[in-house]
């Protein structure tokens, strides 16, 4: 049965929290509608250039004098688990805010959130780890240290479409490392947010080390412009993220970039072909499609094309498209209207450059389905390497397949796009599977399975889909500066002595 979802009057308001303050009434408010129902669930205030102002000024204190960059490892990494232990003791209320604001099934958001505990639990260990290095190499009276240290105060954005994970992918991070920080949530998926800063707080996190505020690109824009942020962790679209490039220019901040996605799933002749076509479809309808590894390019061995193309489409049209809150529902409703309209314009799209539709793309059957933003999933056969499907990310549930005929032309096509975040292999070849992984321009590669990765493993992209990396330790010390300290003990030679 689907929980029923929220009426208007149930609205919940999501404010900013800056130190120990919460914001609640305010003249300007951005309503959100549930993707699944055009209801309206919450409406969250529109934070601009002052509330960044005050966020990033308590931050700032936070970082500057206050204890928690001074505390011991030992004693962030048991606040971290305890976060980490009160995300469990919500888990169900964060999981439901996230389903009815993204329009993801709630069984998915049920995963992010148990993935999300676990990256605060893995940050606990990385803060007990920090550490840094000596050299003492450069003759017997000098010492080398080299300091590893927390970067300061960091903003950090995060998308709508895994709301309470992106933010885990970099909070506990920046936290374990001892920054303070300033979310801004985005402005269609901001409650989870708002639940977690607030039980950080009751984790014992001092006030201050971690401020929200919520709004649209203009908090966003405000956050990456202040001089009072050392480094600006962005996870969005390439578009914002060239945006936001630009913007840290002022004060040189530092700049972490997790950007748009455009995978390739390569079938091999060799591979488990019934295990493929099952990752396949797990790989462009995973979270909607909107994902920023989802994999809407199918690059298949033209030997198996037909046979493998109609199975794949045989297994989309059992995908069970519905209420995102109910319980059974595999794939559920597009992030708002506009995003709904461009991913149709896609599919049409694709047929005017010459692709066939096997399957889906237009209204999923279903009584209950009337007010939201549906789409049936997709397969569109004979997408040319130069047509837009191809080329741009979609972020919904439409696969191109495209036939290739040797390693190299897979390669090639694989490579041929924008974006350098995930591709997948399937292959029972372990020539094939090595020699295609070091070949492919990406910053994942996933080899007989797909979208599947813990959080030790760095995350992030190469070309057009970002700078730096996520999770892993690498993750870890984005968030980290290193000073060099050089020691002479007893009495120096000097070059002029004078
Ligand atoms: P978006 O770029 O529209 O928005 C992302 C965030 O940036 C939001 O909080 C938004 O309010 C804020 N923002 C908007 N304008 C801004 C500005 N000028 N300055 C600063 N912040 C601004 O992206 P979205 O639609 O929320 O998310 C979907 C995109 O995110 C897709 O392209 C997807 O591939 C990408 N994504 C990437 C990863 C990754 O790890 N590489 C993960 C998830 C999503």
């Amino acid at each position: 049965m689907p929980i029923p979802t929220p009426t208007h009057a149930d609205a919940r308001l999501v404010g900013h929290i800056i130190g120990d303050q919460e914001t609640g009434a305010a003249d300007e408010a951005i309503e959100r509608r549930a993707p699944g129902t055009d209801e309206i669930v919450s409406r969250v205030l529109a934070g601009g250039a002052p509330e960044v102002a005050a966020a990033v000024g308590a931050a700032r204190g936070a970082f500057d004098e206050g204890p928690w960059p001074r505390l011991t490892v030992a004693e962030r990494a048991a606040a971290l688990h305890r976060v980490a232990d009160l995300i469990d003791a919500h888990a169900d209320e964060l999981a439901r805010l996230d389903a009815e604001e993204s329009g993801k099934p709630l069984t998915t958001a049920e995963g992010d959130i148990g993935g999300a505990a676990g990256l605060w639990r893995y940050a606990a260990a990385l803060a007990l780890t920090m550490k840094g290095q000596t050299f003492t190499g450069n003759g017997p009276d000098y010492t080398g240290l080299v300091l590893r240290e927390p970067i300061g105060v960091v903003g950090l954005i995060i998308p709508w479409n895994f709301p309470a994970l992106i933010l885990s992918q970099k909070l506990p991070f920046a936290l374990a490392a001892g920054c303070t920080a300033v979310v801004k949530p985005s402005e269609f998926t901001s409650s989870s947010a708002h639940l977690l800063v607030r039980l950080i707080a009751q984790a014992g996190i001092p006030a201050g080390v971690v401020n929200l505020v919520v709004g649209d690109g203009r908090a966003g824009q405000a956050l990456v412009e202040s001089e009072g942020v050392d480094l600006v962790s962005f996870t969005g679209s390439t578009a914002t993220g060239r945006r936001v490039m630009t913007a840290a220019a002022g004060n040189m901040k530092k700049i972490s970039l997790e950007l748009g996605g455009k995978a390739a799933n390569i079938v091999f002749a060799d591979a488990d072909l019934e295990d493929a076509a099952a990752g396949v479809v797990h790989g462009v309808t995973f979270n909607n499609g909107e994902c920023c590894v989802s994999q809407p390019r199918l690059l298949v061995h033209a030997s198996v094309a037909d046979d493998f193309v109609q199975e794949v489409a045989r297994r989309m049209q059992r995908i069970r498209v519905g209420q995102p809150l109910d319980r059974a529902t595999q794939l559920g409703a597009l992030i708002h209207a506009p995003h709904l309209a461009r991913v149709k314009g896609f599919v049409a799209d694709a047929v005017r450059f010459g692709g066939e539709i096997v399957t889906g793309g237009g209204d999923p059957a279903g009584s209950d389905l009337g007010n939201g933003q549906f789409i049936a999933p997709a397969v569109i056969d004979r997408v040319a390497a130069d047509a837009p499907v191809f080329q741009e990310e979609i972020f919904g549930p439409v696969l191109g397949v495209t036939r290739f005929t040797d390693p190299a032309e897979a390669i090639r096509l694989a490579n041929g796009v924008q974006y350098g975040l995930a591709n997948t292999i399937w292959s029972k070849s372990t020539d094939t599977v090595l020699d295609v992984a070091k070949a492919l321009r990406s910053g994942t590669v996933y080899v007989n399975t797909t979208i599947d990765a813990p959080a030790q493993m760095p995350f992030g992209g190469y070309k057009a889909s970002g700078i730096g990396r996520e999770m892993g330790e690498a993750g870890f010390e984005e968030f980290t500066e290193l000073k060099s300290v050089s020691i002479r003990t007893g009495k120096r030679v000097h070059t002029f002595p004078g």
